[in-house]
C-alpha cells in the first residue's frame, strides 16, 4: 500500500507546476544545513499553500511559525494588490535566514517578519485576516486559534499544519503534542462558528472557514 501511495505521490508531484528558483534554493539550503529540515513545508504542500492563496487573494495573511520562510513566500504568491503577510517566529537564527531569502523575492516589501513568542505578539497584530496559517508549537494550536478567530473576517480561513502528526493522532496513548493536536481537531469540528475540512495531505492540514 505504501509503495502505491508513494508512486501516486510522485505522480501528483510530477503533474504539479514547479516552484520559483528562490524557493528551490531555500529548500536545498534547508536540507544541507538543518537537521530538522522536515519542519519546512515541502514542494507539494508549498504549491498547495500558494494555490490556496491565489484562490483567496488575501489582503492580509497571518502566519504563526515562519521557520526559514518557505511557506511564508508561498503564501505571499497569491496576495491581492496591496496585500501583506505577517509572519511570527521565536527563533532569531532561522528568522535571519528567512529574511535573507525573502529579500531575494518580489514580495520583500509585502512580508513582515516579527520575532518573539506568538502567544504574546498575537494580541498586538491587527486584523482583519483573510487567511491564517498555524504552524508553530503544537501545544499552543488551540490558544492560537482562540486568539485569532475574532480577527478573521467572516468567510476567512484558518489552516493548521501537521494535524495528523505522522498518524500518531490515532494512537490510544497520546503524548502531549499528539493530544494537543487531537484536541485541536475536535475543538474546530465542534465550533459552530466555523466549517472544517481535514485534508490528509502530507502531515494533515486542517482547513477552517469562518462562517458569515
Ligand atoms: N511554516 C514553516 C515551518 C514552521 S516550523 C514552513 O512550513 O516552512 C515551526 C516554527 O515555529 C519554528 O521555526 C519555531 O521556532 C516556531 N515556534 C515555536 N514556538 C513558537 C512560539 N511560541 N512563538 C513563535 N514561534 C514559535
Ligand atoms: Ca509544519
Amino acid at each position: 500500500m505504501n509503495e502505491i501511495k508513494n508512486s501516486l505521490t510522485e505522480y501528483a508531484e510530477a503533474f504539479t507546476s514547479g516552484e520559483s528558483e528562490v524557493l528551490r534554493e531555500l529548500r536545498e539550503y534547508c536540507f544541507a544545513h538543518y537537521k530538522n529540515s522536515s519542519m519546512l513545508s515541502g514542494f507539494y504542500q508549498g504549491r498547495l499553500l500558494s494555490m490556496l492563496s491565489h484562490m483567496i487573494q488575501p489582503r492580509k495573511v497571518l502566519e504563526i511559525g515562519t521557520y526559514l520562510g518557505y511557506s511564508t513566500i508561498c503564501l505571499a504568491e497569491g496576495l491581492a494588490e496591496g496585500g501583506e503577510v505577517i509572519s511570527l517566529d521565536i527563533n532569531e537564527e532561522t528568522n535571519h535566514v528567512a529574511q535573507s531569502f525573502i529579500d531575494k523575492t518580489e514580495f520583500r516589501d509585502r512580508i513582515q517578519l516579527r520575532l518573539g513568542d506568538a502567544i504574546f505578539m498575537l494580541p498586538h497584530v491587527a486584523g482583519p485576516y483573510d487567511l491564517v496559517f498555524i504552524d508553530a508549537d503544537k501545544q499552543n494550536y488551540s490558544n492560537y486559534y482562540n486568539l485569532v478567530l475574532d480577527k478573521v473576517r467572516p468567510g476567512g480561513f484558518i489552516v493548521a499544519d501537521n494535524v495528523l502528526w505522522s498518524g500518531r493522532v490515532l494512537e490510544e496513548e497520546k503524548d502531549e503534542d499528539t493530544q494537543a493536536l487531537h484536541e485541536y481537531n475536535q475543538m474546530v469540528l465542534t465550533d459552530d462558528r466555523v466549517e472544517s475540512l481535514l485534508l490528509p495531505i502530507r502531515d494533515g492540514l486542517m482547513v477552517v472557514r469562518k462562517l458569515l
